[in-house]
């Protein structure tokens, strides 16, 4: 397989905006490919080599791309550096620099996908003294065999910015389109969901068909994406909506863990997947302590505790366990519990089919508990009044709310997927009239007075879980204190794009542009119908979206969710909906 090929459908997959037409793109393209072919085609299309949850990433760093397209050139770093101060992509200036006659050069030969996976290997494993010096070489080596559509995905590839647009969603409908009908759509989403590896399900559906994906199941070690819940404004729609009688947890406020443990090793996963192993390594080896059985999978909350009261603290607590710099300290001065909520596997056994009462009762005998191991407080509610005693007990313990649970026979472990199985009910709907909101950063407009020479508003989008759009919601100029101010650039420049991303949706023009990375949380006022954001564009009225008035940043960066777990525009719409119930 050529990857001159495969670059060319990258290229046309980039030079539309259409999902429709890129899922078509990618439908005939993946029908010709080998199984195992097909597993590495997914897994670049998505700028990688392995899937997301792989802990080892190809970032390198640009101005070592650059040497090397100076390298393959013959241009002087100079020169490749002054164009790639105006473009501001490593892929754009290896395409105009990378002569597409090298080609035919006695030295250099046609790239095929298995050279460009094993070259990228060999960077990706470079270790020691020379490391960057060997991954120079290799990329130079790989830009000389190259032409220039190819040097441009290459150079992205190995930057760690691919983006061509097609999203996780658009390659699983490709898959259906090209091996399977419509029909079979959620049935390969749950494969995903369950082991979130795209690659895997391509390989597994081009080679076995849905029979082939029907055996797919949860599996330790690859993570499983998180159930999430749904939310209401009061507790007797809570009730009501569980049909009377519900289970209810409280909500405690720290970082979503979903530990995968065995007799001798564990990894954890935030609720975006990454692993998070390091940070809570005195958790991960008491879970596997306490463990009774051999190997499970469980989720929980992990919350800061206050090494002299015993008391739960604040999330921002449990955040220092995130850094890299002073983590040894931040694991010894600030004790971390996990109070599990749920288990999706246990000794060979896929948990995730059974009802909840199964899951909270196997979950309740498989572990002993102690100081840093628990369960959440649990109580079964048949009415308003002991629910509502429930949510009282749960703030006295300085939780955020409660999370009421079905008890109904379908109340399985839905993995990736939001709905009424779960509901938050959280302290904030008392008070204000909206809860806050965990919006993308996509844009950036320059400051003016004080703030000039700085970014002094950003547009701020929710994710659309449907189309795989980000669609804007504000533009967020309030609650920056000058230490933000000052820390936005470092915070998004990473992010920083020539062109509006083919997956942002606005009427605005914003002075920088980023791809959706980074979420902060954003309160507001009220949520109103406004014809310059996108968000339910066309839903509540025919030319106007979903805007939120006077939006705050509350001063919690979100970087324990991934862009894609920003607040959806579904929950953006039924919120505004909400604004005319009684219920707010
Ligand atoms: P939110 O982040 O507001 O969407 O609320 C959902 C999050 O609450 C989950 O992802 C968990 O991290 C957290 N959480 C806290 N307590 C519980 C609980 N008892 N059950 C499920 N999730 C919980």
């Amino acid at each position: 397989m050529l990857f001159s090929d495969i670059a060319d459908t990258f290229a046309k997959l980039e030079s539309t905006s259409s999902r429709l037409e890129m899922t078509t793109i990618l439908a005939d393209f993946f029908g010709h490919l080998k199984p195992s072919d097909l597993r590495e085609v997914i897994y670049l299309s998505q700028g990688k080599l392995h899937p997301d949850f792989y802990p080892v990433e190809l970032g390198m760093a640009d101005k070592m791309v650059l040497r090397a397209i100076a390298s393959a050139s013959g241009y002087k770093e100079d020169k490749v550096e002054e164009m790639w101060l105006k473009e501001g992509d490593t892929g754009t200036v290896a395409e105009s620099l990378i002569s597409g006659k090298k080609q035919m050069s006695l030295f250099s030969q046609p790239l095929t996908l298995k050279d460009v996976v094993a070259q990228l290997t060999r960077i990706e494993t470079a270790q020691g003294k020379n490391s960057q010096a060997t991954k120079v070489d290799v990329l130079t080596g790989m830009l000389h065999d190259s032409g220039p559509t190819e040097a441009r995905y290459i150079c992205r590839i190995v930057s760690g910015r691919m983006r061509v647009g097609a999203s996780a969603m658009t390659i699983l409908d490709a898959l259906a389109q090209s091996f399977a009908d419509k029909e079979s759509r959620p049935d390969i989403e749950r494969a995903f969901n369950v082991t979130c590896d795209l690659g895997l399900v391509g390989e597994t559906l081009a080679e076995k068909g849905m029979t082939g994906i029907d055996e797919i199941r949860v599996k330790v070690g690859n993570p499983i994406k998180v159930m999430l819940a749904e939310r209401l404004p009061s507790i007797p729609e809570v009730i009501e909506k569980m049909g009377g009688r519900c289970a209810m947890e409280f909500k405690y406020d720290g970082m979503r863990a979903q530990a995968h443990i065995t007799k001798d090793s564990v990894k954890i996963y935030s609720r975006r997947l990454e692993n998070l192993t390091d940070n809570f390594l005195d958790v991960g080896e008491r879970l596997i302590q306490n463990l009774k059985g051999s190997e499970a999978i469980v989720e929980g909350e992990c919350v800061a505790i206050d090494p002299d009261t015993g008391n739960m603290l604040p999330f921002q607590m449990v955040t220092h366990r995130r850094r890299k710099h002073g983590l040894d300290s931040a694991i010894r001065d600030i004790p971390v519990k996990i109070f599990m909520f749920d288990i999706l596997y246990l000794d060979g056994r896929d948990l995730t089919h059974l009802p909840y009462e199964r899951r909270r009762e196997i979950l309740s005998q498989s572990f002993d508990m102690d100081d840093m191991v628990g369960l959440t407080t649990m109580g079964i509610v048949e009415d308003e009044v002991q629910a509502e005693e429930f949510f009282d007990r749960a703030i006295g313990a300085k939780c955020e709310g409660i999370m009421a649970k079905s008890l109904s026979d379908t109340s399985v472990y839905r993995a990736g997927s939001r709905g009424f199985l779960w509901i938050k009910y959280k302290k904030d709907y008392h008070e204000t009239l909206t809860d806050t909101f965990d919006l993308a950063v996509v844009g950036a407009f320059y400051g003016m007075g004080k703030r000039a020479g700085k970014y002094g508003a950003l547009l701020m989008a929710a994710y659309d879980q449907d189309t795989g759009d980000f669609c804007t919601v504000c533009k967020l100029g309030t609650g920056f204190d000058d230490a933000f101010l000052d820390a936005l650039p470092s915070l998004l420049d990473g992010t920083k794009v020539n062109t509006v991303p083919s997956n942002v949706k606005t009427g605005l023009e914003p002075d920088v542009w980023f791809e959706p990375k980074v979420v902060l949380e954003v309160a507001g006022a009220d949520l109103t119908l406004s014809p310059n954001h996108k968000a339910a564009y066309g839903w509540a009225k025919e030319d106007a979206g979903i805007g939120i008035r006077f939006p705050r940043y509350t001063g919690r960066l979100r970087d324990d969710k991934s862009a894609e777990q920003s607040t959806s525009v579904n929950e953006i719409y039924d919120m505004y909906e909400m604004q005319f119930s009684d219920g707010l």
